[in-house]
């Protein structure tokens, strides 16, 4: 399997970024500037619900400004402000990061050089959006949502282990190969919520839906109507 060179790289990216301006969600961490407080959203965020996580990150950000405020706080405070995300692990894990970024980012904002996996919390995902986002690194946020949508579009079959799949790391990273690859980023994740979503796509008047395997094969069995583009494909991963 090699859907590289059939992937519609311009035209998704278009019609992506087309749907985000009218489309995007709007969440307090979009619009900060404040490095810490996009990375303690990005930890927030780990398996917890965007409008779930942004209370407890309003709360957070509205009494912290850096790493150094928060470590004057007792402990039990901060944890009794995670509560609402879940599970005490998640907690727990909030305070291993903020006493190392107390530590090392007292008094300086990471460097495009330094290796944000020393951060407790951050994994690939991460990694990819913290890079994107703070130092305008071409990387894929590539998570179930992004991995589920290039399947979709190339008529691969989608597993949980789909984004470790090499071909799939290839497409994610060509696809934001362009100066806008933040907005890009948020707007697959948007779209994945909004319309691509793991159950029941909205795939009627989806605008990706001529580029889209699965979505021509799913409209043309629920319509009997043929979708314009390309022929489907049928390979498998
Ligand atoms: S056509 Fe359907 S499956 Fe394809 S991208 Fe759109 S919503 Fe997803």
């Amino acid at each position: 399997m090699n859907g590289d060179n059939r992937f519609p790289y311009p035209a998704v990216r278009r019609k992506l970024l087309k749907w985000f301006k009218a489309n995007a969600r709007s969440y307090p961490w979009r619009t900060t500037s404040n490095w810490f407080h996009l990375l303690m959203a990005e930890m927030m965020l780990r398996r917890t619900r965007a409008n779930q996580a942004a209370r407890v990150y309003v709360q957070f950000t509205q009494q912290f400004e850096t790493p150094a405020d928060s470590a004057k706080v007792e402990s039990t405070v901060l944890l009794k402000m995670f509560e609402p995300l879940g599970l005490a692990w998640r907690g727990r894990q909030l305070l291993q990061t903020l006493d190392f970024l107390s530590d090392s980012y007292a008094k300086r904002r990471p460097e495009p050089s330094d290796d944000l996996f020393a951060i407790p919390g951050v994994g690939d995902y991460s990694n990819a959006m913290l890079r994107n986002r703070l130092f305008n690194e071409r990387l894929p946020a590539l998570d179930s949502n992004m991995a589920r949508l290039i399947c979709r579009i190339e008529g691969w079959s989608y597993s949980a282990e789909a984004r470790r799949k090499r071909q799939i790391i290839e497409v994610a990273h060509k696809l934001v190969q362009i100066k806008a690859s933040r907005e890009l980023n948020l707007a697959i994740l948007d779209f994945s919520a909004l319309v691509c979503k793991p159950v029941h796509p909205v795939c009627v008047g989806c605008p990706l839906a001529s580029h889209c395997s699965y979505g021509r094969k799913r409209l043309n069995r629920i319509s009997g109507h043929r979708v314009r583009g390309s022929p489907v494909n049928s390979a498998r991963m």
